[in-house]
């Protein structure tokens, strides 16, 4: 804890006492032994999924807004799409407003990040692992649509761009 206020520098840090609920605290000792239990080859896995996809994310946040209508509606452009391109059905069967997700033509992103643990299964380096599962992203298409439309893209192998 001093470290962590040391970093925060003193005078940021309020003295005065409050209380909350006991069940609003996470217990972060579960937490900790849930990770060090953990197979390493999981961790790498996971810390490879969730780079990947908050980078992909990252360097095209701004893209999705060119498909905003003056409702402030996202439209889901993928021809795969049932129904009115706005909405689409969720899970109970409700019409809910689409929000745009980042679709993988033709595989998946664990295909991609499973076929580089395969081919470097000793690699420490989730540095170098990182590097790889993006080089491979290269050859992928990656389309923004919705939810719905991302599963079914899964099994197209090719998108034609107009
Ligand atoms: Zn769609």
């Amino acid at each position: 804890m001093d470290g962590i206020n040391a970093i925060l520098g003193a005078a940021q840090i309020l003295e005065h006492s409050i209380s909350m609920p006991a069940n609003s605290f996470i217990d972060m000792e579960h937490v900790y032994n849930y990770v060090i239990e953990r197979d390493r080859r999981k961790i790498i896995k996971r810390i490879l999924t969730e780079m990947s996809q908050k980078t992909t994310f990252d360097c095209s946040s701004k893209q999705q807004y060119l498909f905003k209508d003056d409702d402030d509606l996202y439209i889901c452009k993928c021809p795969l799409h049932e129904g009115n391109t706005r909405y689409r059905t969720n899970s109970k069967g409700e019409m809910v407003p689409v929000t745009l997700t980042r679709a993988h033509v033709g595989q998946t992103r664990e295909n991609i990040i499973q076929s580089v643990l395969n081919d470097f299964p000793d690699e420490k380096d989730v540095i170098k692992l990182f590097y790889e599962v993006m080089k491979r992203h290269r050859e992928t298409q990656i389309v923004l649509c919705c939810r719905a439309c991302n599963k079914k893209l899964e099994k197209h192998r090719y998108v034609q761009k107009i």
